[in-house]
């Protein structure tokens, strides 16, 4: 899947990018093209992170068949939760990160 650089518009083979900051959940990684540092959407990030937390947690309350009458329930809820992991993963807009703000 490739990316689209926010600054110069250029489709960006993941292969391509040399550098990758990941000294956060919000990983970022800068364009071989221009040079310029992309993200995620922040609010994005957040929600995805939420997400694939979901389907966390209600695998391990299955796997340990805590409150198991509701293991349908939480199966449900971690499948969307993966679901819109995957969507933002796929569809989510690289904004430009400011390095000068840090
Ligand atoms: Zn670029």
């Amino acid at each position: 899947m490739k990316l689209t650089c926010p600054s110069c518009k250029e489709k960006i083979n993941p292969k391509d990018i040399k550098n990758i900051n990941k000294n956060s959940i919000y990983v970022e990684k800068q364009c071989p093209g221009c040079n310029t540092w992309f993200s995620l959407n922040k609010r994005l990030t957040i929600i995805k992170t939420l997400g694939i937390s979901l389907l966390l947690i209600t695998s391990l309350l299955n796997i340990f068949g805590i409150k198991s009458e509701y293991s349908v329930v939480f199966s449900g809820i971690g499948f969307v939760g993966v679901l819109v992991a995957l969507l933002i993963t796929f569809l989510g807009k690289n904004e430009k990160v400011d390095k000068s703000s840090n």
